[in-house]
Parts: structure tokens; C-alpha cells; sequence
């Protein structure tokens, strides 16, 4: 068996919903009630009708064979990846070969992978196995919540994430979730760190879900959001130097940039899409349809663009002109 997110299922035909939005890679789930002990994470949870869900979307389960015939098909269903999620299983890495093994046999999209690894070995014979990139999430960007939260040092993630990076060059990526008690100063100082280290960033806002040890706490502010959001584009992009961002109090004021400048860069609004491996989407993830949308998976309207760059602008004035 293996778990599908919702719009996976309902794009491949295995199910009859109807989706808001259809994502463009199909996202796998494996395993259930993961031996990590994230806070925010329902995986993390016993309680059969939370580990229902992984962000805020549903993951139901497929026998193998259904989900392989459905993939065998998905190319011409518009998705251009696929990703593996999966817990951290008891058995290592082992459950994830033979996943890969299968995966290879029906489809030649990329695919990427979000695990727990102890190693550089490990992510080698994954990578060996046809994994495209590997994720290794640091998720929580100040050191002592990620205690709090996640358990363990970051600094031994990190450690792993540089190693892996030098191993397997353009092979690795790490989520990053706003909103978990870390400063504007220290998710941008993370983001450079990282980019430095050519490693690919997906970057989300923390959602606060029913179920779990932090179900009453509340998503980041969209402005302060946005500032990340750009300010990640930017460094990614090239276009601005983090040594000429400028904060107060840790809260970004500047990008070092003339207004007309930023506008410019920002203009086509990709700044605010879903960011992370190519070809991945991951429609309503962090936010409700009809509620702001933290990272859009699509294209931005004319006016969409307008209004984030606007908000961001604001933000900026608001802040230096206090
Ligand atoms: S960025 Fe997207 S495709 Fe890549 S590991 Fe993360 S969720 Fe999967």
C-alpha cells in the first residue's frame, strides 16, 4: 500500500474528487506514524484520523498495483515529477529502494525524495537507486525551537545537508517553514547559507493542524512572508547581495534596492509561486482556496503580482518609516 495527497489521486483517476487545483508532480506518501516526533507534524501522531493528513491535505491509500498502473500514465496527465514523501521507517532507508525499484519500472519522470537519512551513504544509494534530488528537511530555522520542535541538533542536519551537497552536487534540497519562532534576520541568513551551499530551497509557512502539539499557534503573518519569499528570490536569482539587506530589530526593512528596481525584478510575480525542485507545485498546501495564498501554484494574474508586490513595498515603507 502506499498514500496519494488528494489531488494526486483525483488527477491519475483513482478518485472522483473534484480539486480546486491540480498539482503538477504526484505526491507519494510512505509509511505511517513516523518515528520522528515532529510538533507541527501530524505523521508524528497515533491517532488514525490525524495521520489522515500530512499539511493540510489528505493522503488516502492505494494498493501498489492501482497507484503503478496510474503512473505508468502520468506524463500524459501534465505532471512532470514525482515526489516521495515518506516517514522515517524502522527499517532505514530499505523500504525507499524498493519503492524507487518499482517507480523506475513504470515511469521515466524525475523523482524526488523528502526522507529522513542518517547518511551521505545512504543519499548516495538512493541517488544510485534513481532518485533525481534528495530533500533533507531542516524545516525549523532557529536552532533551539528546532529542539523544541523537531528534537536533535540542527547543526548535526545541517553537517549532513553540506556533506551530502559536496557528495552529489545539485542533487539536494531542504524545506524551510516560516512562522516556527526564527526572525526575519535568521530565515534570511539560512537562505544564503544554504544557496551558498547549492542546495535547492522549498520554502513554506508554517499551518497550524488539528491534531497536533501546536494546533493553537498561528500561521506567519502573509507580509512578513512575502519579505522571505522575496528576499529568497532575490539571493537565488542573483540579484541582490544579503550583506545589503538591511533590519530592524531582525525584521527585513531593505533588500538594499531602488523601489523601481525591486518592482522590476518582481514583476512576473515568480517570487511568489511554490518554490523548491522543478515541476512542483503543491496546490493548497499552506493555505484554503478562497484565503491568502501564501505560495501560489500557478502563474500569478496581472493582478496578483500587483497586490503582493504592492503589500510588500508597504511593508518595507512602513517598517523603515516607524
Ligand atoms: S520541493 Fe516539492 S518535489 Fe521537491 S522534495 Fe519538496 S515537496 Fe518534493
Amino acid at each position: 500500500m502506499i498514500r496519494l495527497s488528494a489531488g494526486t489521486a483525483a488527477l491519475l483517476g483513482l478518485s472522483t474528487n473534484r480539486m480546486d487545483a491540480y498539482p503538477t508532480t504526484a505526491y507519494l506518501l510512505s509509511g505511517k506514524s513516523c518515528r520522528m516526533k515532529c510538533s507541527f507534524c501530524p505523521q508524528g501522531n497515533d491517532d488514525n484520523e490525524t495521520l489522515k493528513r500530512l499539511g493540510r491535505i489528505s493522503w488516502p491509500e492505494y494498493a501498489w498495483d492501482e497507484v503503478e498502473a496510474a503512473l505508468s500514465k502520468a506524463e500524459s496527465k501534465g505532471l512532470k515529477r514525482i515526489c516521495l514523501q515518506s516517514v522515517r521507517h524502522r527499517e532505514g532507508i530499505e523500504p525507499l529502494l524498493d519503492i524507487m525499484k518499482n517507480l523506475k519500472k513504470v515511469s521515466d519522470l524525475p523523482v524526488s525524495l523528502s526522507a529522513w537519512i542518517g547518511n551521505d551513504k545512504e543519499a548516495a544509494a538512493l541517488i544510485d537507486a534513481g532518485v533525481d534530488r534528495i530533500s533533507v528537511s531542516i524545516d525549523v530555522i532557529n536552532p533551539s525551537a528546532f529542539e523544541d520542535i523537531k528534537g536533535g541538533f540542527q547543526k548535526d542536519r545541517l553537517e549532513l545537508l553540506f556533506k551530502c551537497a559536496e557528495r552529489l552536487p545539485g542533487r539536494m534540497s531542504t524545506h524551510l517553514i516560516c512562522g516556527l519562532g526564527e526572525t526575519e534576520l535568521e530565515a534570511l541568513k539560512m537562505v544564503d547559507m544554504l544557496l551558498k551551499a547549492n542546495v535547492t530551497i522549498a520554502l513554506f509557512a508554517f499551518v497550524p493542524l488539528k491534531g497536533t502539539g501546536m494546533e493553537n499557534l498561528q500561521p506567519p503573518p502573509v507580509d512578513s512572508y512575502r519579505r522571505i519569499q522575496a528576499g529568497c528570490y532575490l539571493l537565488k536569482q542573483g540579484k541582490a547581495d544579503f550583506s545589503c539587506f538591511e533590519f530592524d530589530n531582525e525584521r527585513l526593512v531593505s533588500f538594499g534596492l531602488e523601489e523601481q528596481a525591486l518592482k522590476d525584478i518582481l514583476s512576473d510575480g515568480t517570487a511568489f509561486q511554490t518554490s523548491g525542485c522543478s515541476g512542483c507545485n503543491r496546490p493548497y498546501y499552506n493555505e484554503r482556496p478562497g484565503k491568502a495564498i501564501y505560495n501560489y501554484h500557478r502563474a500569478l494574474s496581472r493582478e496578483e503580482t500587483d497586490q503582493a508586490v504592492l503589500q510588500l513595498l508597504e511593508s518595507l515603507k512602513l517598517k523603515a518609516g516607524q
